[in-house]
């Protein structure tokens, strides 16, 4: 039996090497927001479970089957937030940390039902897919983020970044979500970006354009 605190230590582990990060114990406290002791201890009994392997330069990776048990919940976690916004109609910026409690209860049974009821389209009301997940593979496939948009060129928003709750509701403010068309106009000397959004100018800084992927339209 998996407990929840374990579920989550490896999705943070896999969706942290899918971002290409190097993922040692203080990436993982930081993503979980959890003490670096309470890492140690989780990492111990991970790998006794033979769910990751710890590098002597202090590296975690997943193992095949600790990479399973990730996968599983990582796919709950789309079909729950899609679930929440397709069925319930919960704004696209509330639905990540529903889904978060809710991920962890799916039974294989209720996956199924689910998997039925929406269908396989592999896109979360976020725009992350499970099948472009690295920034390498979303270059190649056209995308960029914001902060590297060119000036003048028409994009559309792909995806946006979704661990982190105050950015969604400060990018909904905005009127950024995943669809909106948007150009730069500028590119100032404070380092924000003046953006022109459907009919409004707005200023965006580079901590919030690094969060978000675009295509051009
Ligand atoms: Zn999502």
């Amino acid at each position: 039996m998996i407990t929840i605190s374990k579920e989550d230590y490896l999705k943070a582990i896999a969706e942290a090497e899918d971002e290409g990060e190097t993922v040692i114990s203080a990436t993982l406290a930081h993503w979980l927001g959890v003490t670096r002791p309470a890492v140690t201890t989780a990492l111990k009994r991970l790998k006794k479970d033979g769910m990751v392997a710890v590098k002597n330069d202090g590296r975690i990776q997943l193992t095949p089957q600790g990479r399973q048990v990730a996968e599983r919940i990582i796919f709950r976690h789309l079909l729950i937030e899609r679930m929440l916004s397709e069925i319930f109609g919960m704004p696209w910026y509330e639905v990540h940390d529903e889904a978060e409690r809710l991920e962890h209860a799916v039974s294989p049974a209720f996956e199924k039902k689910l998997v039925e009821k929406l269908g396989n389209k592999d896109t979360c009301p976020h725009g992350n897919s499970l099948s472009l997940r690295s920034p390498a593979e979303r270059r190649k496939k056209g995308q960029c983020l914001l902060s590297e948009a060119q000036p003048g060129t028409p994009y559309r928003v792909a995806s946006i970044y979704e661990r982190d709750r105050k950015l969604l509701d400060f990018l909904e403010h905005e009127g950024i979500r995943p669809g909106t068309q948007l150009s730069i106009r500028d590119r100032n000397y404070d380092g924000t970006l003046s953006l022109a959004i459907e009919r409004k100018m707005i200023r965006l800084g580079v901590p919030a354009a690094e969060r978000v992927w675009v295509k051009k339209s």
